[in-house]
């Protein structure tokens, strides 16, 4: 049955043969479909070529510092929480060429690396990693200099987001006001639904482009009580967050804490090796390398991804800035929370747990604002 004529607030209900055409619609136009898969241990992002490459039947066991693979019994595709990866590896590459030059004739010619990007189609983006694209899209295309690299993956990029019903046990993205839910900025949106009536995905436009590949999908019009079944299911996961963020004003709190002793106790744990950085998909801070061939005649320049936990990241004439690992942490943890409203209006931090899952002494970030947090209380206390 065509779904062209529903609202599209109300969508469709599809199944898994609506899941595969879905992934072939998207190959029909044009874009290079990138999703999770079950690769080496983990569920990955990585281009798809058909929908049966989805990770169905594994779920995750996410603790801090420790990530396992679950087999699920229900055959489920989207429930598995935050990889180790998010969209900004294809957004906001690790590394990107953007010069090359010769030497010719004793002459250097110089070349932009100007090949244009894929078309991406991100098939199962969460709400978390949803909201993260936005705070990407305002640090990298919202001020006086755009990234061309990011604008360009970016601006040709079609959503499709998934509604998470099964939150991992360090997501507390319910507490950072950023999930379960999808909020706006997808082209698709999907709610997975696997119970005594089967497996099926509630699906609804966010855009034009969203409601016309909508149109071309094998579904039902989805009925009240699918539509209700699929609001509880998100409803129910706001509740069942393995982590949480204090309930305060953060930005205040990290202004208030510069000095709490918190900071020596996590700089004791902290290896500054810049795991918590890779993984979030809102950093996004920068450095250039430049690399010759042993001839001299070649040379090269990318951009890598840069990491505040370095060294170098604060070196200035004279010595880094932030020489201790406790300045080093306490950068990261106060810009995300803090600072970072300051810049770009918003939290640096989406509440999607990958800093804790990877950190290698399990270093939590819920856990250290509910300690500062609980600092300046005891602080409030002793003074009254
Ligand atoms: S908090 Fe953990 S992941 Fe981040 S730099 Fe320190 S040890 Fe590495
Ligand atoms: S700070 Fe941690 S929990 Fe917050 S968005 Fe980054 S990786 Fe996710």
């Amino acid at each position: 049955m065509s779904t062209s004529t529903l609202p599209p607030a109300e969508g469709a209900v599809i199944g898994r043969d609506g899941l595969t055409a879905l992934v072939e619609v998207l190959r029909a136009r044009g874009y290079t479909v990138v999703g999770p898969t079950v690769q080496d241990g983990a569920i990955v992002l990585r281009e798809l070529e058909s929908a049966a490459q989805l990770p169905y039947g594994w779920g995750v066991d996410l603790e801090a510092g420790q990530y396992r693979l679950r087999p699920r019994t229900d055959g489920a595709a989207f429930a598995n929480a935050a990889g180790p990866q998010s969209w900004k590896t294809f957004l906001h590459p690790a590394r990107v060429r953007q010069w090359t030059a010769e030497r010719v004739d004793g002459e250097l010619v110089i070349e932009a690396d100007d090949t244009p990007p894929p078309r991406f189609a991100f098939l199962g983006v969460r709400s978390c990693d949803l909201r993260a694209v936005a705070v990407q899209d305002r640090v990298l295309t919202a001020g006086p200099h755009p990234d061309p690299t990011y604008r360009g993956r970016r601006s040709g990029a079609f959503l499709v987001a998934v509604e998470c019903t099964e939150p991992g046990g360090t997501c507390f993205c319910a507490s950072m006001g950023t999930g379960p839910a999808a909020g706006p900025g997808y082209d698709l949106v999907m709610t997975e639904l696997v119970d005594d009536a089967g497996h099926r995905f509630w699906i609804r436009g966010g855009s034009p482009q969203g409601t016309d590949v909508l149109a071309e999908l094998p579904g039902e019009p989805a009925s009240e009580a699918l539509r209700t079944a699929a609001v509880r299911a998100v409803a129910s996961a706001a509740g069942r967050m393995g982590r949480t963020m204090p309930d305060t004003d953060l930005h205040r709190l990290m202004a208030e804490t510069l000095d709490a002793p918190r900071w020596d106790d996590v700089a004791s744990r902290c290896l500054t090796c810049g795991n918590c950085t890779m993984v979030c998909p809102t950093c996004f801070c920068t450095t250039t390398e430049d690399v010759t061939d042993l001839t001299g005649n070649h040379a090269e320049r990318w951009r890598v991804w840069d990491v505040c936990f370095d060294l170098d990241f604060s070196y200035l004439p004279g010595g880094p800035v932030r020489a201790s690992p406790r300045s080093r942490y306490r950068q990261w943890l106060t810009h995300k929370l803090g600072t970072w409203y300051d810049q770009f209006g918003s939290s640096g931090c989406v509440g999607c747990g990958r800093c804790v899952v990877w950190c290698p002494v399990a270093i939590d970030i819920t856990e250290e604002a509910a300690a500062l947090y609980d600092w300046t209380r005891r602080a409030e206390d002793g003074a009254s």
